[in-house]
This record gives C-alpha cells, sequence and structure tokens, in this order.
C-alpha cells in the first residue's frame, strides 16, 4: 500500500510538473504572439506617419506652387516596385521550401551533407543562382542546406548537381539550366501576379506551421 502511495505521489509529481512546463510554454507562446501584434501595429503607424509627412510635403509644394502660378501637383502613394515585390516572394518560397524539406519532426538533411537540423536553423541554397529571375522562383531551384555547406562551401555545387540529379534526372538538370538563360517575361509576372503568388505561398506556409506543434 505504501509503495503503491508513493509511486502515485511520483506519478502526480510528474503530471504536475508537466502541466507547469505546458503552462509556461503557452504563456511564452501567448507573449511572443502578443510582441508580434505590437510589432505589426508599430509597423503600420510608422507607415501612417511616413504617408502623412509625404502629403504634407507635398501640400507645403502646392502652395509655393500656387504662389508662383504653377499648376497644382496631387498626392499620390508611391507605385510599388515589382523587384521588390519579386524579392519578398523569394523570401517568402524559400521559407515554404525549408519547411517542405522537413521531416515530420520538423528537421532538414543538409542537401549536400550528412547534416540535419530543425528547418528554422537551415539556411537554403538556389542550384541556379537567384540573380537568374526566371528560376529563382522554382521550388525545385531550391533546397534546404546546412549553415556549414551554405556559407563556408559556397553550397558545395558539384555534391549539390550530383544530389539533384540523383534526385530529378538529367533532363530536369538540362531544363533548368535552359529556363535559367530565359529572360523572366516581365508582362506575366506584374505586380498583380507576384502579389498572388505570394498570397497562395503564405497560406501554404501557414498551413504547415499550423501541423507543428
Ligand atoms: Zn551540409
Amino acid at each position: 500500500m505504501q509503495k503503491l502511495r508513493s509511486k502515485l505521489y511520483a506519478l502526480n509529481l510528474i503530471l504536475e510538473r508537466k502541466q507547469i512546463k505546458m503552462l509556461e510554454t503557452s504563456q511564452s507562446k501567448q507573449l511572443k504572439d502578443q510582441e508580434k501584434i505590437i510589432a505589426k501595429i508599430e509597423r503600420e503607424r510608422t507607415k501612417k506617419i511616413k504617408r502623412y509627412q509625404e502629403k504634407t510635403a507635398q501640400n507645403i509644394k502646392n502652395l509655393e506652387r500656387e504662389e508662383k502660378g504653377k499648376k497644382v501637383v496631387e498626392y499620390k502613394k508611391k507605385p510599388k516596385s515589382r523587384g521588390k515585390e519579386f524579392q519578398k516572394l523569394l523570401v517568402l518560397i524559400q521559407k515554404k521550401r525549408r519547411l517542405e524539406c522537413a521531416d515530420e519532426n520538423w528537421y532538414c538533411k543538409c542537401y549536400t551533407c550528412d547534416n540535419i537540423r530543425h528547418w528554422k536553423w537551415m539556411h537554403w541554397w538556389h542550384f541556379i543562382s537567384r540573380a537568374k529571375k526566371n528560376t529563382a522562383r522554382l521550388d525545385i531551384n531550391i533546397h534546404s542546406q546546412c549553415p556549414n555547406c551554405n556559407a563556408f562551401h559556397y553550397g558545395r555545387p558539384i555534391e549539390y548537381k550530383e544530389q539533384f540529379i540523383k534526385d530529378y534526372g538529367v533532363e530536369k538538370y538540362v531544363l533548368l539550366l535552359e529556363a535559367s538563360k530565359q529572360e523572366i517575361d516581365k508582362n506575366y509576372y506584374n505586380i498583380e501576379r507576384i502579389e498572388a503568388y505570394a498570397k497562395t505561398t503564405k497560406e501554404i506556409i501557414k498551413k504547415l506551421l499550423a501541423l507543428q506543434t
């Protein structure tokens, strides 16, 4: 009886500790979420202030123009840059790729060596340089890589090519090379399409992140 009681007591203690740990993690998650919300509000506030300052500057300029008898210029929000939006999209795609390369425990194997790390600590590598815009956005061109291969071995291109051909075959390698030589169709990849692409990628990331416990 005594033994059973002490066993129960020990079990209760473990349970209590687990509950405390769960509580702590949920609290830290809440704190992190709060920090994110505050940061978002701050970002939006800065944007609003910037817009207000630009508008005021334009108004002052207009007053001066009016005095000189010149035509008043209406304030217009700066149009989004296609290049910047494309770079933002690439950031999203590499995040998605790292999540996709991860196993069920969210660990990725380096594409060019045996290193295994949590996806958050992995780097990524564009097989064909991301300066080649036509292939920079392709999933097949991006794989997770450990920081060692990525930063200290320039992406280990020889091993990368070997692994790529093993995974996808020579035909795909040739196709990718050919595609990289072509210019990206700027009419097709306009801001609207890039934004739509980014939106879908964001949704996929959100779904993948939701699967993590
Ligand atoms: Zn590696």
